[in-house]
């Protein structure tokens, strides 16, 4: 992968290009940001500039035998640790037990996340951790001679995952082997050994510009501009989201609002349960895409309040919808509405029935916005 093949971070590229251009590569490196920033991408076009036989200004070609092999993740000095379970039970699991699996998913999708990961090898509802055997092969491995590059790298995927063991790599952080590269790529500072932390240089590495989101949404085949602004906007700089977004979007998220309100607020209750039929059988990432969404609209709309204006980050058929819905808005509404979605969002996440969680979102709302007590005491 060429730094040219991935979206924007153009100061992080530039960066990563004079740190070989000037061989001033840091024997350990922290690449740190939000999900879907493109950091793990971004750590492999590093690789594989640091090894192509015949670099570009400031990137790598793309085709010679080195790029070939580290651009299809095969190149027998660059190595990959990352979260993974038992393949067996009882039997301590390393990350090249699932080298093939990695290498396909991330080749499909080099924005996908550990629980992305973690579904492929079908272990989604298990937590993935890397071993203290893993950590050891990682010093085993870096111990090695090369085979056909200066460097002995290891890029490390998911480092909060290493737990104490992580401690077992310190002395190797502290006096790496010759010609020895570790890139490890993070998303939660405070979830990752302070000891592994005061011993990395941290590259922060920030979410994705909209435009540049909208522009990759373009290449993609998002023909309609609106389309692409609302998926930008609502993915915050992540291009996982997005490109989910954009595969998922049948409807308009927004055209799907308007519908739900319409029949939630006209208690029309033959289209509000069609709407949460239709809605609860469509998957689970699904709805908590739809959820957040739906999040991001009401809370554009406190923002409105609070500024009196139009939400920048509102498309057209956006603002129509506020404009609609103005008259049952108000602050103290709002501060209602957005922690109850927050909720169901996060029932369904924990596997909540999603007709239950839709329906009663859908009642809430409704006495939320029209004013009325929620979870009314009945007279018996
Ligand atoms: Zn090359």
């Amino acid at each position: 992968m060429k730094f040219s093949e991935i979206t924007g971070q153009l100061k992080v590229k530039h960066q990563l290009a004079e740190m070989v251009n000037h061989a001033r590569i840091p024997h350990a490196q922290l690449f740190l940001g939000p999900e879907g920033n493109g950091a793990l991408p971004l750590a492999i076009a590093f690789v594989q500039y640091l090894l192509c036989e015949n670099k570009q200004e400031n990137d790598s070609c793309g085709q010679c035998p080195s790029c070939n092999k580290v651009s299809k993740l095969i190149h027998p000095d660059v190595h990959f640790t990352f979260p993974v379970v038992p393949k067996t039970s009882g039997k301590v699991p390393l990350s090249d037990d699932y080298m093939a699996e990695f290498r396909k998913a991330f080749l499909e999708n080099p924005f996908l996340n550990e629980y992305d990961f973690l579904k492929i090898i079908q272990a989604e509802n298990r937590q993935g951790n890397i071993t203290a055997l893993e950590a050891r092969n990682i010093i085993k491995r870096l111990n090695l001679k090369t085979f056909e590059s200066e460097f002995k790298i290891t890029i490390i995927w998911k480092p909060e995952a290493l737990g104490k063991e992580g401690n077992i790599l310190l002395k190797l952080l502290e006096e790496p082997t010759e010609n020895t590269v570790l890139i490890l790529v993070g998303e939660n500072q405070e979830e990752i050994l302070p000891t592994i932390l005061s011993r990395t240089q941290i590259l922060k590495i920030p979410s994705i510009e909209d435009d540049e989101v909208m522009q990759e949404l373009e290449k993609k085949g998002c023909e309609n501009k609106e389309t692409a602004q609302r998926i930008a906007f609502l993915s915050q700089g992540n291009l996982r989201v997005a490109l989910q977004l954009l595969h998922h979007e049948e409807a308009p998220l927004d055209v799907e609002l308007s519908k739900w309100l319409s029949a939630t607020l006209n208690n029309h209750a033959v289209e509000l349960i069609h709407f949460v039929d239709q809605k609860s059988g469509s998957g689970r990432e699904n709805i908590k895409q739809y959820l957040a969404y739906v999040l991001h609209f009401f809370r554009e709309c406190t923002m409105m309040m609070y500024c009196l204006q139009l939400s920048p980050r509102f498309t057209e058929s956006e603002q129509t919808l506020a404009g609609r819905i103005q008259r049952f808005l108000s602050e103290e509404k709002l501060n209602k509405l957005i922690p109850i979605i927050e909720k169901a969002h996060y029932a369904i996440e924990r596997n909540c029935n999603p007709k239950l969680v839709l329906l009663d979102l859908s009642i809430q709302m409704e006495k939320i916005l029209r004013g009325k007590p929620v979870y009314a005491e009945m007279d018996i």
